[in-house]
């Protein structure tokens, strides 16, 4: 109550100091009480108007920005300016902070690596991320306020919007077009809902790619298995002679090799994809893999192909050893398999001009159509089912060399015309080749 008091003081002096003035300048006219009355009057207009005009000044104030200080006046009037002017100051402070984190907020469901998508009580969009406006092909800022269901018509969305379920997880075509989505429905606030967004279209093809896998193997191990059982049958319950015997028993391997080759591609793949990189500084001489193949593509071919593997002179890949050997042999392998008697097949190393190595299989068998090129690497893909397996293939060879040769940096290239022949290249990159000094060469 000061200010009150000081009010009240500076009224009684300024009306006493108009009454004096009145006083004097009444009495020469032999008029002092009306000088006395007026100047007392006069007193408390001056005052009156003093605090006008600095009310004036501070809603001018007011009513502008508010930029800058409030009028620094003294007494009461300047006191009401600067609790005015600090708790302005002061609600700022406090919108920023809330502006602030409502940026880091938003920022950080941003960066979430799912959709996120906010309606109001009229299903309008509130707010959206990037990966809810990619998934539902909005705009973040151009579709605010509009009703989402205008813009996502996949019926789908719109009846689980319209009646949920909510808080379950429900999978529905992307709205975009291919793939899947997979959305959960909240509702929050005064009838708000939150949608949730996923994109599992590669969860599914990874998924629907062990299935199918799961489902070859089990084919792959059943035909040889119930071939076997037959012949175990046969054995146990009819009298056979010793020729038959015989034939019947060498079936019986045929069929337990064809397992165990189909098993041992299944864990060489296993591993493959199980273990590091093959590491960079360990050499392989590329000559001793030429004659290891060389080895057994002739005793596959049994003198049926002209066969002609080349030298590589030194040469050495940073790799695994037993890797680049699987890879190689799958490639001879196939080379023989698929070309007819009287054919040839030849191994050869070609050094790129830009260092990169190449080893190279050719063959002048049946060849492959071109529509087959892209997809000869997926598990168990044939172009002739029945080919593959008399000749002991496992549909998995070619699935296993591009994983070793991805592995150790380099890629497999293919070239096929059927009736013409084939040719298989391993491409490693330049940093994976050298050529070896002979003491390397002999160390190594
Ligand atoms: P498979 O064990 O059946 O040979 P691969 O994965 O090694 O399996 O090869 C996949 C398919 O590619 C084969 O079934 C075959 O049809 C075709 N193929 C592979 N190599 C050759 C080749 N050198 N000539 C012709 N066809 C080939």
């Amino acid at each position: 109550m000061s200010w009150m008091l000081a009010r009240i003081v500076a009224a009684v002096l300024a009306m006493a100091a108009g009454a004096v003035v009145g006083l004097v300048l009444g009495a020469p006219a032999h008029l002092p009480i009306i000088g006395t009355l007026l100047g007392a009057a006069l007193g408390v207009a001056l005052l009156v108007l003093i605090d006008g005009v600095r009310a004036q000044r501070l809603l001018r104030w007011l009513r502008g920005a508010q930029q800058g200080e409030a009028p620094r006046n003294a007494g009461f009037w300047g006191e009401i300016g600067y609790r005015i002017e600090r708790s302005l100051r002061l609600r700022e402070r406090s919108l920023e902070e809330e502006q602030t984190r409502l940026a880091q907020f938003l920022s950080a469901i941003e960066a979430s690596p799912n959709g996120v998508l906010m309606l109001d009580e009229h299903d309008q969009i509130d707010w959206c991320n990037t990966v809810a406006a990619d998934h539902f092909g909005l705009d973040p800022l151009r579709d605010r306020r509009q009703r989402v269901t205008n813009l996502v018509r996949a019926p789908a969305f719109v009846a689980c919007l319209q009646s949920g379920p909510y808080d379950e997880t429900l999978d529905i075509p992307n709205p975009r077009g291919r793939g899947t989505l997979s959305i959960v429905l909240r509702r929050y606030g005064a009838g708000m809902k939150l949608v949730l967004s996923q994109d599992i279209t590669e969860r599914e093809r990874a998924e629907s790619m062990r299935r199918d896998f799961v489902a070859n193997v089990s084919h792959e191990i059943r035909t040889p298995l119930t071939v076997l059982s037959g012949f175990i049958e046969t054995l146990s319950n009819l009298p056979l002679t010793e020729v038959e015997r015989k034939r019947v028993l060498s079936l019986m391997r045929q069929q337990a090799d064809r397992m165990q080759t189909l098993v041992g591609d299944l864990l060489t793949l296993a591993q493959l994809e199980g273990s590091p990189r093959p590491a960079a500084d360990r050499w392989v001489v590329v000559d001793r893999l030429f004659r290891q193949v060389e080895a057994d593509a002739r005793a596959l071919s049994a003198g049926r192909h002209s066969l002609k593997v080349g030298e590589a002179g030194g040469v050495q890949l940073a790799g695994n050893e037993a890797e680049l050997l699987s890879a190689l042999a799958n490639l001879v392998n196939n080379a023989v398999r698929y070309t007819p008697e009287g054919g040839s097949v030849s191994v050869s190393w070609v050094r790129r001009a830009d260092g990169a190595g190449e080893i190279e299989v050719r063959d002048t068998g049946i060849g492959i159509a071109r529509e087959h090129l892209p997809r000869l690497t997926e598990r168990f893909y044939r172009v002739d089912g029945s080919r593959s397996r008399d000749t002991g293939g496992t549909g998995l060879g070619l699935s296993i060399v591009k994983h070793v040769v991805q592995r150790h940096g380099g890629e497999l290239d293919i070239h096929s015309e059927p009736g013409q022949g084939s040719r298989f290249r391993l491409v490693f990159p330049a940093a994976r080749v050298r050529v070896a000094e002979p003491a390397q060469a002999l160390g190594a």
